[in-house]
């Protein structure tokens, strides 16, 4: 048989040799090392109903019989398998907080904190104090009160799960007052009216698209009123001829009947971001301070932290949703705390939080910091992309990203790639997308306006160099 392999021609079924046989062969140690009998046989026999596919339809070449090709596709379709799915890629859409990319990145300390919790015991439920049972939240509530002012706190494992929590703790079966310019659907089939549905509270709509006023919650409240209830328009802006009522506003006339004054902020926002040079967005404290009575937010937006969501407000209704059933189902895990908890610690030194907290180091990334950069980077990728596509370095806007403020934009500074061949520009273009997605760490632009943009915000110095290397694959493919 081997003798055989060697040769050239058609093989017939009768030639292929057996499965035994083949595993046993010296050429396949290798692959039984790395991935173990189990998965060597079953790729084997997937490999062999080919053969014995192609060997009828008389198509079956004898060089493919031979144990070392044999061993050699084997070992591929199994290193092939292994692939990661979740992988690591270059953002360079110009959006910061990405939903599809997994949002913020969480700093150092953070990692180092998670990899701990993960490969240790930890005091996740137990009182180093007492020794006895403690409560997951206790670890970062103190942390959340201090930096919002709140008298109390809670944590989910997103923020539509807090929001979710809130409605179905203090508006089962009652009414929550929401106006109609706050109906928002945030991404990912997050949707105001439903949630609200689904947490068995009934939605009462007051005003209009673009004008609430205060009378319109005033004539709302009636007995069945749980909350009135103010939601961030986060993907949206209302202009022109408005008018919103205030938080505090909505919390006086709450106050007033005794009822909570209830407001997810989205985003959410621990420190005031004008002092880096960022557009203005509400604080939680500020929030809180306002009148809320309960904030929602989420941990992995503006915050920079893990995906989490975050509940701040007062004692008794905080209470009050710990002790909802649905607290335990949407509980986080450690986890989540364990990156939550030293995230927090880095806003108690505000001064440092633009170089250390990753998230507000890239959203406060100079342009002059980013220009040089896309200037380093246009010779190479006008090489790598090679003729007839034109890159050039050029201002743009980077977002924010997950629905904080939409409307402002960050100035940067990236590549923007256009065909200068002629004809249909547009499907080069996307030949030239794709061949930047297919490299080992994939490149992710957008294509807008018969150009490929590539903003380098994202792409911090220390990884400047890594990827440059690859861009020099970005040729072959071509
Ligand atoms: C983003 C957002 C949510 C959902 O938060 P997740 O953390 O993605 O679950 C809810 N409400 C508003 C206003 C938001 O902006």
């Amino acid at each position: 048989m081997a003798a055989h392999a060697l040769e050239g021609g058609v093989a017939a079924v009768s030639e292929i040799p057996s499965l035994d046989r083949l595993l046993n062969a010296p050429a396949m140690c290798a692959a039984l090392d790395e991935y173990g009998r189990t998965q060597v046989v079953a790729a084997l026999r997937g490999d062999l109903d080919a053969l014995r596919e192609r060997a009828l339809a008389g198509g079956l070449a004898r060089q493919e019989l031979g144990a070392e090709a044999v061993a050699a596709r084997v070992a591929a379709a199994l290193a092939r398998a292994a692939e990661p799915r979740l992988r690591a890629v270059y953002n360079l859409t110009g959006t910061v907080l990405h939903t599809n990319l997994g949002r913020a990145l969480l700093p150092d300390e953070a990692v180092a904190s998670v990899l701990r919790a993960l490969t240790t015991p930890a005091n996740l439920e137990f009182d180093l104090d007492t020794g006895g049972r403690g409560d997951r939240d206790d670890l970062i509530d103190e942390l959340l009160c201090e930096l919002t002012g709140a008298e109390a706190a809670t944590v989910v494992n997103n923020n539509a799960a807090a929001v979710l929590l809130m409605l179905n703790a203090l508006a089962d079966r009652r009414e929550a007052v929401v106006s109609r310019g706050e109906l928002v659907e945030i991404g990912g089939a997050f949707r105001i009216p439903d949630i609200m549905k689904r947490a068995g509270a009934k939605l009462v709509e007051v005003g209009t698209t673009n004008r609430t006023h205060a009378a319109d919650y005033e004539n709302a409240i009636g007995p069945r009123t749980a909350m009135l209830m103010k939601v961030h328009c986060s993907n949206y802006a209302v202009t022109g001829f408005t008018k919103s009522v205030s938080v505090a506003e909505v919390a006086a006339l709450a106050h007033a009947r005794g009822l909570p004054a209830t407001v997810d902020l989205g985003s959410g926002t621990l420190v005031d971001l004008t002092q880096f040079g960022l557009p203005r967005e509400d604080t939680v404290r500020e929030t809180i301070a306002a009148g809320a009575d309960l904030v929602t937010f989420s941990g992995d937006k503006l915050l920079g932290g893990p995906q989490a969501g975050l509940l701040v407000g007062r004692k008794d209704l905080i209470r009050k949703i710990k002790k909802n059933p649905l607290k335990r189902a949407l509980r986080v895990s450690k986890l989540t705390l364990a990156a939550l908890e030293p995230v927090l610690g880095l806003y108690r030194a505000p001064e440092f939080l633009a170089q250390r907290l990753t998230t507000l180091r890239l959203l406060t990334r100079p342009q002059r910091d980013i220009q040089p950069q896309a200037e380093r980077l246009r010779g190479v990728l006008a090489h790598a992309a090679g003729e007839p596509y034109a890159v050039e370095a050029v201002p743009m806007f980077s977002q924010i990203g997950s629905g904080a403020l939409p409307v402002d934009q960050l100035p940067s500074y990236g590549l923007a790639v256009r065909y200068t061949g002629g004809g249909r520009a547009g499907r080069h273009l996307d030949k030239l997308e794709t061949r930047l997605r297919r490299l080992p760490v994939p490149v992710i632009g957008r294509i807008a306006d018969d150009a490929l943009w590539l903003d380098l915000r994202c792409l911090e110095a220390r990884d400047e160099a890594a990827f440059t290397a690859q861009l020099a694959q970005l040729a072959e493919q071509a």
